[in-house]
């Protein structure tokens, strides 16, 4: 068979997540073929830095021997057995211990599933039960915030606050609310105290809280810095806000850290990062570096007993996937977590964050389309504006992040779009090296140009 036409193929056969499928037709793919490090080669050989790790995942780069070796092995000693009932495999135990025993906060047992989508329909799910189990059927409601993302099921895709992904879908549930993110550039008038602020976001929640009646509300979730919805990182002391709202009124955290964890921050898990208190925490995305998929459901034991104590009149825990703990994603996991922990790349992804966030400064600081320039660790963004002061959004339609994005391409740099903040993000792997932060941000840089000089053309 001769080398296919991959473009035509795509165009053909392949139904395409998250796009407009009409322009697709007409334009077709971008397709990759090869990963090294942090470098991406498509099939016409042209290469690009991935400044955003896939989809903020590939923490460890491409191309890492050890995991490929330990999938090989794995797949040759046991590919796949289930978990169901009293049925186990030995990666998925002792990666569930490693978990414990790495977790950000004290937690007992962890439940195995493939994407962060299906681990927060898990985590509603939890909640649930759990509630049920000590005679509070009531607690349904969760309580997600605008702007955060937390997957595309129909539960998870509920709980992620974009109206662009409810739309077309009659999304959210109805057992879904969404209070105010910690957005400084647009939810704060300049000027205004991080304690003011933090005061005003727990007062919100609080308000959503007893406007439904907190015999209503089971859980909230929050991702400890938000990233689809804009690199968003909350001010100083806004989870210990929170956690004292959710404790007067009996409803538990869920931390999203499908991004944070496993480094991403400079910390292991975001939450210590930002000083949050979860009672269940969500892992996927890093878990594995994305080599293969799987998530984690982190439960604490408060939840774990109340779940166990209360079974007799539920029965058992009806809920898991044919590929829960998939003895290869377990596999991959701990050959990942070695990497991590023997390369020391969590202080790496600190070290090389901090100088990622200087050069971002000294590229962006005084752009005349830039309004604001955000992250921490080795997550960064850069917001356009059509005015700085008062901040003045672009028209949407002038889609400014998506045009720098695409200029960033022809420079040989991915970045991503997040548009409902109008922001370009970085988030590369951990194994990203001082020089090729400055060229990523250097080619970021000069698309911003490039997209300048066509507005005022
Ligand atoms: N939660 C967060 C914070 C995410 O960033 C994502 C994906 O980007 C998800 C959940 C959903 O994960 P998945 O795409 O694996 O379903």
């Amino acid at each position: 068979r001769n080398t296919p036409d991959l473009e035509t193929l795509d165009k053909r056969y392949f139904f395409h997540p998250f796009t407009a499928l009409a322009d697709h037709e007409r334009n077709g793919p971008h397709v990759v073929v090869k990963g090294e490090g942090v470098w991406l080669e498509d099939n016409h050989g042209a290469r690009f830095i991935d400044g955003m790790a896939g989809l903020w995942c590939v923490n460890v780069g491409y191309g890492r021997e050890e995991i490929a070796d330990v999938l090989q092995h794995q797949a040759l000693t046991l590919p796949y057995f289930h978990s169901f009932s009293s049925w186990a495999t030995d990666t998925p135990i002792l990666l569930a211990e490693r978990l414990i025993e790495m977790a950000p906060v004290p937690m007992s047992k962890v439940f195995f599933g493939q994407s962060g989508s299906d681990a927060n329909d898990t985590q509603v799910k939890l909640v649930w039960y759990y509630n049920n189990a000590r005679g509070k059927p009531g607690k349904k409601k969760i309580i997600a915030r605008n702007r955060g993302y937390h997957g595309v099921t129909i539960v998870s895709g509920s709980l992620t606050g974009m109206p662009s992904l409810h739309s077309g879908f009659d999304l959210p549930l109805s057992f879904v609310r969404h209070t105010t993110a910690p957005y400084r550039l647009w939810e704060a008038e300049p000027g205004l105290s991080d304690e003011d602020f933090v005061a005003r976001l727990a007062g919100d929640l609080e308000n959503l809280i007893l406007a439904e009646g907190p015999e209503t509300v089971g859980a909230v979730i929050m991702e400890p810095v938000m990233g689809a919805g804009g690199v968003i990182v909350p001010p100083e002391g806004y989870y210990p806000a929170i956690r004292a709202v959710l404790d007067r009124h009996d409803v538990l955290l869920i931390a999203d850290e499908v991004i944070t964890g496993f480094g991403r921050l400079g910390t292991m898990f975001g939450t210590t990062a930002m000083a949050m208190q979860p009672d269940l925490v969500t892992l996927a995305k890093g878990i594995t570096s994305a080599y293969v998929p799987l998530s984690a459901c982190m439960v604490s034991e408060k939840v774990w007993r109340a779940i166990v104590d209360g079974q007799g009149a539920l029965g058992a825990f009806g809920h898991g996937y044919t590929y829960s703990a998939h003895p290869l994603a377990a596999a991959a996991a701990l050959a990942n977590l070695d990497i991590i922990e023997n390369d020391g790349l969590v202080e790496q992804a600190g070290a090389r964050g901090a100088f990622m966030h200087a050069r971002l400064q000294a590229a962006f600081a005084d752009h005349p389309l830039v309004g604001e320039i955000r992250g921490t660790g080795l997550v960064g963004a850069v917001e356009f504006v059509a005015r700085k002061s008062p901040a003045t959004r672009f028209e949407p339609a002038l889609k400014i992040a998506g045009r720098v994005v695409k200029a960033a391409l022809a420079q040989g740099v991915i970045t991503r779009a997040l548009p409902h903040a109008d922001t370009i993000s970085f988030s590369p792997p951990f194994v990203i090296s001082e020089d090729e932060i400055t060229q990523m941000v250097e080619g970021a840089r000069k698309a911003a140009d490039a997209v300048m000089d066509d507005l005022v053309r």
